[in-house]
Order: structure tokens, then C-alpha cells, then sequence
């Protein structure tokens, strides 16, 4: 085919190009103004035409006008926060991948948590796609009351940063849980207490993004103690496996264990499959009734199976909960964490909080191997800062 305009032949072949250059643009937004025009200047043959000159100049006007114009939010590798923002004060946790450590914001002097992974050890455990569920599920999560805020996601060639809410009063031993949204990889050491004492979830690694009500699944997901018969059995499952691990947090809140638990890993798994979980009467009739519901082995007779959320919210357990003062946050916590201020890291193991700090988190400091180059690439779109307004906030 070909396109012929003012005595000169725009090729199918040379539109192919120009729309590829374009497209790539469009696409990825990660060039710069200059780097694009270097682009276009590299293929001459393509600026040289006149009628393709002055198409190009009206569709890079309203290129240049999409990416100043649109929110900052859509732009995917394109967020201006870098590690050298923030000074990293202490190492508060970790988890597999790496660290979390409280650093603070130079030009606000806010507190933040910031979550640090290195690349080439997700990527040693294929774990690529449990980071991008955790980087979405706090995508979709911003604004809810009892999921950690993402502020921003960034990376270097070598490492993942999540810009988190920072959470000090520790990690919940009693409380409600039920609120935390959509799903997540519940267990006691992911439910954090703020200063004022509501709870915040955290780490959403392991979740199976925007599974359905009547959805089902079958790949592995969760920790050993609170995996749901089905999970054990490699099945098929479904949403019920949340209430049955809810069920699992539920009783170790109430009888201090997790109920199948053995400290031999075989003898927990063939508890959990066979055997009836102890329900010792120094717990409320409705207790022990909501967690005979929420642990049947069988999911489909599972509370929950039927009606989702809403068949717990109706139980006689949560009789005394008014649901809309407890997503305002009205309700008062029952236990409020003793924190004097940001810095009062008294609820964090001294195990972490007294590691040194590396002074490589501010540098994009890995030597180029092999390794780090595949590294460099491997998780495209991870970038993510909130419309320029509400930066920081
Ligand atoms: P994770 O890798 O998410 O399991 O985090 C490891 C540990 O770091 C947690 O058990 C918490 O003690 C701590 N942590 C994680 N996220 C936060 C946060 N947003 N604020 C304070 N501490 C956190």
C-alpha cells in the first residue's frame, strides 16, 4: 500500500515505523523529550518527507500535550522520587526478599516505611508476579481505612522500593480483623496496630489478585500453619480459603496457637486435614460457634461460602459491631500502643533495629554482571507516584 501526498510516497512499510516509534512512546513514556527527538533524528529517511514531517510535528504536539496534561499518576516508570530522597534511619523488619526500614523524607521530613527488595533474589525464586500483586493490591487499596497507603513504588537496577505508611504501634495479639478488604495473606505477624491502636494490614505478597466470589485457583499461596485443606490437597479453590485462614488467625488470637499447629510440619498438614480443631470452652459460645463455621474442611460448608462477607457480618460473634462506625474508625480501639512519637521504635525487635544501616540504599551501586542487567528489566511498570497533588500528602 501506499499513501501518496504532495508528489511523495509514504510507504506501508515507513508508516509501520514512524506508528512503532510513536507507539513505543505512547506506550512506555519512560524517554525523555530529548531521547526521542535523538530517536527521530537517527532515522532521517523517515523526518525527510515533507507531508510525514508535518504529520509528525501535529501528532508530537499532541503527544507532548497527552504527557504533560494527564496525571502523574499513569505515568509507569516515570515517578521523580529516587532512594537519595530519604534518609534511612533504622532497619524495622524484614521479610524474604528484603528489608523495611523507617526513613524519612528530606524535603517534608515525613515518616515513612520503606519497603526495599532486591531484585535478583525474587527473581531466584520466580517470585515476580507475587511482587507486582502486592505492588497492585496496594495500588487498589490506597484509600482504605485498614490496609497500609502506598505513597510510591520506585526501583533501581537492583532493587524494588514500596514508600509505605509508617505503622508503630506493633503487631496485633488481639482484635477484630475482619475488615481488611480485598484478599490478603492473613496471618498475626501481617496485622499492625497504628499509634492509636486500629489495625493496619500489611504485606500482600502472596495474594491471588481479584479472585471472584465463585472464582477458583489452584496455585500455592499462603503460610504452612493457616493453608486451608484444599490448599494442602493442591485443589481447586475459591474465596472461602480467606475465612477458613481468618477462622486459623481467629483461633491463635483466642487460644494463643494456630489451631492444627505441630511443630512437625507432616503431623500440622494431616491435623489440618483430619483432624477436628480443639474448641476448650473458656470461649464464648458465638466464638466457638464462628470458628467451627469458618474452619469446616469441607468449603462449600464453610461460613462464607454462601454469602461472602456478609454471612460473617450477620453472625451473633459481631452482634455487638456497628459496622459503619468501625470503617469510620469511630470505635475505640481496645488496646492503644504506648509510642511517643515517630522514633519510639519500642515495639519493633531490637533483632532488626539494631542492624546497621547500608549506606548502599541510596545508590544505584550494583556492579553491571549478567545477573543485574536481566535483573534491570525484569519488572517493567513497578513504578508508581500518586497525581502530583497529592504527593506527599
Ligand atoms: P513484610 O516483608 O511486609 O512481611 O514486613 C516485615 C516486617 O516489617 C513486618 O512484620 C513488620 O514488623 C515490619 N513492617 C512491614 N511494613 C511495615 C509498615 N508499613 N510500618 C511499620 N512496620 C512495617
Amino acid at each position: 500500500m501506499a499513501v501518496t501526498e504532495a508528489g511523495c510516497d509514504l510507504t506501508y512499510c515507513k508508516m509501520r515505523g514512524i506508528v512503532a516509534v510513536l507507539t513505543a512512546f505512547i506506550k512506555e513514556r519512560k524517554m525523555g523529550l530529548n531521547d526521542f527527538i535523538q530517536k527521530l533524528a537517527a532515522t532521517p529517511h523517515i523526518c525527510q518527507q515533507p507531508s510525514v514531517s508535518v504529520w509528525l510535528q501535529g501528532l508530537f504536539l499532541l503527544l507532548v500535550f497527552q504527557m504533560y496534561l494527564s496525571p502523574r499518576s499513569s505515568l509507569a516508570e516515570d515517578t521523580q522520587i529516587k532512594p537519595c530522597d530519604f534518609d534511612y534511619l533504622k532497619i524495622i523488619g524484614k521479610g524474604s526478599f528484603g528489608k523495611v526500614l523507617l526513613a524519612r523524607h528530606r524535603e517534608t521530613t515525613r515518616y515513612y516505611a520503606v519497603k526495599v527488595l532486591q531484585k535478583k533474589i525474587i527473581l531466584k525464586k520466580k517470585e515476580q508476579k507475587h511482587i507486582m500483586a502486592e505492588r497492585s493490591v496496594l495500588m487498589k487499596n490506597v484509600q482504605h481505612p485498614f490496609l497500609v497507603g502506598l505513597h510510591y513504588s520506585f526501583q533501581t537496577t537492583d532493587k524494588l522500593y514500596f514508600v509505605l505508611d509508617y505503622v508503630n504501634g506493633g503487631e496485633v495479639t488481639q482484635g477484630p480483623v475482619l475488615c481488611g478488604g480485598d484478599r490478603q495473606d492473613l496471618k498475626p505477624e501481617n496485622i499492625l496496630l497504628d499509634s492509636q491502636g486500629h489495625i493496619v494490614l500489611t504485606d500482600f505478597g502472596l495474594c491471588k489478585e481479584g479472585l471472584e466470589p465463585n472464582g477458583t485457583t489452584s496455585t500455592f499461596c499462603g503460610t504452612p500453619e493457616y493453608l486451608a485443606p484444599e490448599v494442602l490437597q493442591k485443589q481447586a479453590y475459591d474465596r472461602t480459603v480467606d475465612w477458613w485462614c481468618l477462622g486459623s488467625v481467629l483461633y491463635e488470637m483466642l487460644y494463643g496457637l494456630p489451631p492444627f499447629y505441630s511443630r512437625n510440619t507432616a503431623e500440622m498438614y494431616n491435623n489440618i486435614l483430619h483432624k477436628a480443631p480443639v474448641l476448650k470452652p473458656n470461649v464464648s459460645n458465638a466464638g466457638r460457634e464462628l470458628l467451627e463455621g469458618l474452619l469446616q474442611k469441607e468449603r462449600c460448608s464453610r461460613l462464607g461460602a454462601k454469602d461472602d462477607f456478609l454471612e460473617l457480618k450477620h453472625h451473633s460473634f459481631f452482634s455487638p459491631i456497628n459496622w459503619d462506625d468501625l470503617m469510620a474508625k469511630k470505635l475505640a480501639p481496645p488496646f492503644v500502643p504506648s509510642v511517643s512519637g515517630p522514633t519510639d521504635l519500642r515495639h519493633f525487635d531490637p533483632e532488626f533495629t539494631h542492624l546497621p544501616v547500608s549506606a548502599s540504599l541510596c545508590s544505584d551501586s550494583a556492579a553491571v554482571t549478567g545477573s543485574v542487567r536481566e535483573a534491570a528489566g525484569a519488572f517493567p511498570g513497578f513504578s508508581y507516584g500518586p497525581p502530583s497533588d497529592h504527593a506527599f500528602m
